[in-house]
């Protein structure tokens, strides 16, 4: 153990570096309780990574900034321009609406996202308020739509890191942030110019008060799946991407929820839950919030992930993420959850 960095002392032991230690909460409520492992009561999400001034985390995310941001100049960079584009890169909402059904709005809104160089995956779906984190104010009731952006991550940079280069997956990463930021205002800013409320939530946006979870509606949105890896995979883009958001009160119609084989996938498979350094990927779904479903141990992961670069090991790691191997996995799957669903009806 360094003081700055941790170290991996066997298969699924990792000694954090002292500095970690020393910001990591030492009592309840620790991470998986603020996010509601073993709960049977269904809840709203809680605020555990952008929680109140007194919020126990709050050490530890002010040394996540200072370990990945502080030696990394590039990154400077892109949050001096996702700033600046807040400032001033806003269009406001044009005084006319312009007229036309939801079916017709939605058709002009993924003709703009197709043409978008960061769009590679959109879904849309009715906002609800247990998107919201706890304590966070209602956006369904001013916005009543979600549209969902995905981008997708570069995946030979950041497959880096199977090869123990964290900081260029870490980059990737930040790149994608940059990218999606940028998508997510260019949207709100096509269906302010039709004279209707949108408001961007990208990689790097930062609005207390209204923080809201983006994998719940993506999978509502029919983006993909809930995987093992805590991530969503989807059948065009594998589990390496971002995923940004934009609520509106432009008439729209919802997407809906697809399977795609990823669920049926991780049963039988253990890339990630292997290669998870801490051993925080759990081999079975776990109650959560009064739901089962995968979840990764949160307390584990955080001081891998803020030692390393975001670390996304998991990400990397799991077949679906790399180029091309997606759809026709998912394709196969489908196929074989036919059969199997064929075979039980006719026994
Ligand atoms: S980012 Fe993924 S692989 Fe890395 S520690 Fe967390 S769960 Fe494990
Ligand atoms: S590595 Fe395997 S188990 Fe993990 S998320 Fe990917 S498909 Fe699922």
């Amino acid at each position: 153990m360094g003081i700055f960095s941790g170290k991996l002392r066997g298969h699924h032991d990792y000694d954090p570096a002292l500095i970690t230690k020393w910001f990591t909460p030492k009592q309840k409520p620790f991470g998986n309780d603020y996010n509601g492992l073993g709960e049977t009561v269904k809840r709203r999400a809680g605020p555990l990574m952008h929680g109140p001034d007194t919020h126990p985390w709050n050490g530890m995310m002010v040394w996540l900034l200072i370990k990945g941001k502080v030696p990394n100049p590039p990154i400077w960079f892109v949050e001096l321009r996702c700033m600046l584009l807040d400032k001033f890169g806003h269009k406001p909402v044009a005084p006319k609406k312009k007229s036309g059904t939801a079916e017709e709005f939605k058709k002009e809104l993924n003709s703009f996202l197709e043409d978008h160089p960061y769009i590679h995956q959109t879904g849309v779906t009715q906002m609800r308020v247990d998107y919201m984190h706890q304590g966070q104010k209602d956006m369904s009731k001013e916005y009543p739509w979600i549209i969902v952006l995905a981008q997708r991550m570069e995946y030979d940079a950041l497959a880096q890191n199977l090869e123990g280069n964290f900081k260029i997956g870490g980059h990737t990463v930040h790149r994608g942030y940059e990218e999606t930021h940028i998508a997510a205002i260019d949207t709100s800013n096509w269906i302010r110019n039709q004279g209707y409320n949108a408001k961007p939530y990208g990689g790097l946006t930062v609005i207390p008060g209204e923080w809201h979870v983006m994998i719940p509606p993506a999978i509502k949105a029919g983006i993909g799946e809930l995987a093992k890896n805590g991530s969503i995979i989807s059948d065009k883009l594998g589990s390496a991407f971002r995923l940004a958001t934009v609520l509106t009160d432009m008439p729209l119609v919802a997407d809906s929820f697809r399977e795609v084989g990823v669920d049926e996938f991780c049963l039988s498979c253990k890339k990630c839950q292997t290669d998870c350094p801490p051993g925080a990927i759990s081999n079975e779904k776990q109650l959560v919030r009064g739901v089962e479903r995968w979840y990764v141990d949160f307390d584990k992961c955080i001081s891998v992930m803020l030692e390393n670069h975001g670390c996304a090991l998991c990400l990397s790691t799991c077949p679906w993420s790399h180029p091309g191997v997606a759809p026709s996995l998912s394709k196969k799957m489908l196929a074989k959850m036919a059969r199997k669903s064929d075979t039980a009806v006719a026994s």
